[in-house]
């Protein structure tokens, strides 16, 4: 699932990773918990996190390359920011060649919007929920609501021109092909889902 930071990736990852009973694989999941486990990697990372930068693509790739080879991963998977460089995008192909078609799914959404999500974005200090707008704890744990260390206004700015830089030629690199679509991100959760569905649906024809 691809999108700019703030695009809805998380929520819609998340939601169609249950509703199809396979893991969801978020990279920034990953490398937080790492953070709070206070490993070298860990703590390498929250600092690369923190000024809104990427993490090397060796580490990237390492950690995915692990991920997709565990059990749970073998029916299906989500993947939830990553691949973010074209390195990426290369190496996943490699990792996928022999199992079925890599869906690649953009959310778009226009500049102004990603900025207003970003900044208003609560996740909870407990779990690392990302709790719905105008919420006071978290839904799934009842944990206190903050804000991610990588929300503050000038490291939005920062991720989102690495974005721009870094991973939007992936959708380029994506683009021309039959099992690429892109969905509307700038709408309610709700229809955001359901077009990511009929997207998926309509690449993967009787196979989803
Ligand atoms: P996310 O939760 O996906 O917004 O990721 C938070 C941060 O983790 C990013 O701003 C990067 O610093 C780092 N990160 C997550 N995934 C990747 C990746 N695939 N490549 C490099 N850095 C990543």
């Amino acid at each position: 699932m691809l999108g700019p930071p703030g695009a809805g990736k998380g929520t819609q990852a998340e939601r169609f990773a249950r509703e199809r009973g396979v893991p969801r694989i978020s990279t920034g999941d990953i490398l937080r918990e790492a953070g709070h486990s206070g490993t070298e990697l860990g703590l390498a990372a929250k600092a690369v996190m923190e000024a809104g930068r990427l993490v090397s693509d060796a580490i990237m790739i390492g950690i995915v390359k692990e991920r997709l080879e565990r059990p749970d991963a073998v029916p299906g998977f989500v993947l939830d920011g990553f691949p973010r460089t074209v390195a990426q995008a290369e190496a996943l192909d490699g990792m996928v060649d022999d199992r079925a078609p890599l869906v690649v799914v953009d959310i778009e959404v226009p500049d102004h919007t990603l900025v207003r999500r970003l900044h208003g974005r609560r996740i909870c200090r407990v779990c690392g929920w990302n709790a719905a707008p105008g919420a006071t704890v978290c839904a799934r744990c009842g944990g206190s609501l903050v804000q991610r260390s990588d929300d503050g206004e000038r490291v939005v700015l920062e991720r989102l021109h690495v974005y721009l830089k870094d991973t939007q030629p992936i959708v380029e690199y994506y683009r021309r092909r039959r099992t690429f679509r892109s969905v509307d991100g700038d709408q309610a959760p709700d229809a955001v889902a359901a077009d990511i569905a009929s997207a998926v649906a309509a690449v993967l024809g009787g196979r989803a």
